[in-house]
């Protein structure tokens, strides 16, 4: 798994940031590290335990990676491209996913509770045991998914579509559904208590 050391300056709790002794915001030249971590993310198809928490991506083709035991929380993603990718035990909490490609990718106990995702998609993806605990979801596709025993506990869900998904043990219990579709779902597998449904 990913550095859980602390930063080296005084009074921050924040974790290390690849390579550094730090975190993101107390490196020294952040510019050069965001260089560094882009060069790396781009020329290397495994990622494992990598601790690349708070950083921002934009533009970017992270397609047919395989992610494991990554820390990218509270980070920025747009227009980033994850298509194809593997990504399992890893944290994107408290992240901004705007217009991103998860399509076709294979996510298993990944963490985005608390993330704000809009105007992307997950079409095509095995979406297994994953965690979206009051994540805020906004005009976002999950069709044609396996989302087997993932929770969306206590979220905002916006304009979604969950067309053709497996439902089963998929929880969306004490969540705000706005114009969210499950057509030819097998929502009877599902948990849906507490749900506030609204056009
Ligand atoms: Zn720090």
């Amino acid at each position: 798994m990913f550095d859980v050391q602390v930063c080296n300056h005084e009074e921050c709790s924040r974790l290390r940031v690849f390579n550094r002794l730090t975190c993101f915001e107390h490196s020294e030249n952040a510019e050069e590290l965001q260089k560094q971590i882009e060069k790396y993310l781009s020329e290397n198809t495994k990622l494992m335990g990598l601790s690349l928490s708070r950083i921002r991506l934009k533009d970017m083709d992270l397609s047919n990676k395989e992610i494991w035991g990554c820390n990218f929380a509270s980070s920025y993603f747009e227009n980033v491209d994850f298509s194809g990718c593997t990504i399992i035990y890893s944290y994107f909490d408290f992240s901004q996913f705007r217009k991103c490609n998860l399509e076709n990718t294979n996510l298993r106990n990944a963490v985005y509770a608390g993330s704000k995702i809009i105007d992307s998609s997950f079409n095509s993806s095995e979406i297994t045991i994953c965690n979206f605990l009051g994540t805020h979801c906004v005009n976002t596709s999950f069709n044609d998914c396996d989302l087997y025993a993932t929770r969306f506990i206590n979220s905002k869900l916006e304009d979604l579509q969950f067309v053709d998904c497996n439902l089963k043990r998929t929880h969306f219990s004490n969540s705000e559904l706005k114009n969210t579709q499950f057509k030819y779902s097998n929502v009877e597998e599902a948990y849906f208590e507490g749900v506030i449904e609204s056009k």
